[in-house]
């Protein structure tokens, strides 16, 4: 089985079978780790390993706190324009799918929100060129969608903001390919879809923006009120967190980023590869900009979707049903999908495509 889902997403079984293997006893505490207090020493140290590997996988300057939250990146929409308007009431943001609208959505109750460029009018087909920005110079932050999950497109170069703090949410490709956070002033990410089980939310700031939060902001998500208290203000999502940790592990002992962004591209680009060459299939996105984890693409008779997913689920080749607000095929190829499903799927669409070329 191979699951293409876009999140919950699919997870190692190497890392699974960790987890199986540590359920009743971790490390010969005789606790499970869904059973230990927070307070604990237990906790502390899966927390504080986990915080380390992840310093150690992204080369972590020392003026950034890692946070260990809840409430999904949906609510830090809302909680960092909170955390972060603090002295100035107005943001920047870039539209370039549904999740940067979502984003801007939430932010609006906060501040004065300025979208200063949109893909929107491109049916979001490709990242707005840096030379159609119109940033406001005294914003508090400008705000992107690293990877648009729902419409396979992706930033592949990095805008420079200048004084303004860039804030990311990288959801859909945290720790997909490496990453230089001094770039940016705050970056955040379910863990959901390339990190880990849904419950806990990574947030990475730099110290210099956590004092700066609305009155409003409650305690829990104070992300300077977090930040001083290692994340346990309130019960982490403990159980996230070790997961968390178990796949920071598999990521360093697999190389690390370069190694990984290398395995990702290769599984990307030949399905890319696959769907150019076979006008059966389209892909709406320039490629340019398009995603290496969420491949988006139509069938050029789109009444043959529901056959195609009934035939790929019989073969092992699950959950890729493109998002509602786009339809198409969508294929998830997060850090835990291996080559091999990549292959089995071109096999597929090779064989679908035949199979019904010669019908028509
Ligand atoms: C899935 C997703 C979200 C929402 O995450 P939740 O954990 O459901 O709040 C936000 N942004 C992006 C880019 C996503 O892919």
């Amino acid at each position: 089985m191979f699951n293409f889902a876009s999140g919950p997403g699919q997870l190692p079984a190497e890392v699974l079978k960790r987890a199986q293997a540590e359920m009743l006893n971790w490390h010969g505490s005789g606790l499970s780790v869904l059973e230990m207090p927070f307070s604990s020493d237990e906790y502390r140290e899966i927390a504080a390993s986990a915080t380390s590997d992840l310093r150690k996988l992204l080369n972590l300057p020392v003026d950034y706190h890692i946070l260990f939250l809840q409430g999904g990146a949906y609510a830090h929409f809302a909680l960092l324009a909170m955390n972060l308007m603090g002295n100035i009431a107005a943001a920047d943001y870039i539209q370039t799918g549904h999740w940067s609208g979502r984003a801007i959505h939430e932010a609006r109750r906060y501040g004065r929100i300025n979208i200063a460029a949109s893909a929107e009018p491109a049916g979001f087909n490709r990242i707005p060129p840096f030379a159609e920005w119109r940033l406001d110079p005294a914003a508090a932050y400008c705000h992107i969608t690293t990877n648009e999950t729902a419409n396979g497109v992706q930033f592949h170069w990095l805008p420079d903001t200048g004084d303004v703090p860039l804030v990311a949410d990288m959801t859909s490709d945290f720790l997909a390919r490496q990453l230089d956070v001094s770039r940016f002033g705050l970056v955040y990410a379910s863990a959901q879809k390339n990190v880990g089980p849904a419950g806990l939310t990574i947030v990475i700031i730099r110290d210099s923006l956590l004092d700066q939060c609305l009155d409003i902001t409650p305690a829990v998500f104070n992300y300077g009120l977090q930040a001083s208290s290692n994340s346990r203000i309130n019960t982490p999502p403990i159980y996230s967190v070790y997961m968390a940790g178990l796949i920071f592990t598999w990521l360093l002992d697999m190389g690390g980023l370069t190694a990984v962004e290398r395995r990702n591209k290769q599984k990307a680009d030949r399905l890319y590869a696959a769907i150019d060459a076979d006008s059966f299939y389209l892909c709406p996105v320039v490629p340019t900009d398009r995603s290496q984890m969420n491949v988006c693409f139509h069938l050029s008779d789109p009444s043959l979707k529901i056959e195609f997913l009934n035939q790929a689920e019989k073969q092992g080749l699950l959950n890729l049903k493109g998002h509602g607000v786009t339809g198409g095929i969508r294929a998830s190829l997060y850090n835990a999908m291996p080559p091999e499903g990549v292959d089995a799927l071109i096999g597929f669409m090779q064989d679908f495509s035949a199979g019904h070329s010669t019908l028509r």
